[in-house]
């Protein structure tokens, strides 16, 4: 009888499995051992590590031929939920744009003392056409906060709003004109 000298550490039946078919597969079934009578079935991981399987990303690299409203709507809510100042400052940035995009059917420009402006999401809204309103399918929603204190660029307070509260309105608890605070993400232009 041989004996082998390791201490037997349990696991799931599945996480033994998994183990013993890759052992299999590599041909290492000789670590193996066990399974006669009164004998478990133990696999020999001597010489063996572990490590965290890379996941398998199947859908990429994969151009979409197109994608939905929907899709561009998370798309842009998942950006601005990793990284809201940058996806903040990118929607506040815009161009200065000649007349050809002013009069473009579906790309959206703000107007400001005469002049006009394109930013990134007039130009993504352009995708996606317009409604009887002329106003693209996709807004950014930001939050509503009083300005009582500023910490750091941030304003910050600590007075409760109302959930339908909007920039300029006033603070109930101090009086302040409410600002515009932290971008919360994209929806469907309310209609
Ligand atoms: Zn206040």
């Amino acid at each position: 009888m041989t004996t082998h000298t390791f201490s037997v550490l349990p696991v799931t039946q599945s996480a033994f499995d998994e183990i013993k078919a890759k052992l299999n597969e590599a041909g290492y079934d000789h670590a193996v051992i066990g399974g006669g009578k009164g004998s478990p079935i133990t696999i020999d991981m001597s010489g063996i590590g572990l490590e965290v399987e890379k996941e398998i990303e199947p859908e990429f690299p994969t151009i979409k031929e197109s994608i939905t409203l929907d899709e561009a709507i998370e798309l842009l809510s998942e950006a601005g939920r990793l990284d809201p100042i940058a996806m903040a400052a990118l929607i506040d940035n815009r161009v200065g744009c000649n007349e050809f995009l002013v009069d473009h059917p579906t790309i959206q420009v703000v107007e400001d003392d005469g002049k006009y402006y394109v930013g990134l999401l007039g130009v993504i809204n352009g995708l996606f056409g317009i409604d009887e309103k002329g106003n693209g399918a996709i807004a950014a929603v930001f939050d509503v906060e009083c300005p009582a204190e500023l910490k750091g660029d941030i304003l910050q307070s600590n007075h409760a709003i109302q959930p339908d509260a909007r920039i300029g309105d006033e603070c109930p608890t101090c009086g302040n004109k409410l600002v515009r605070g932290m971008l919360i993400g994209f929806r469907r232009t309310p209609s």
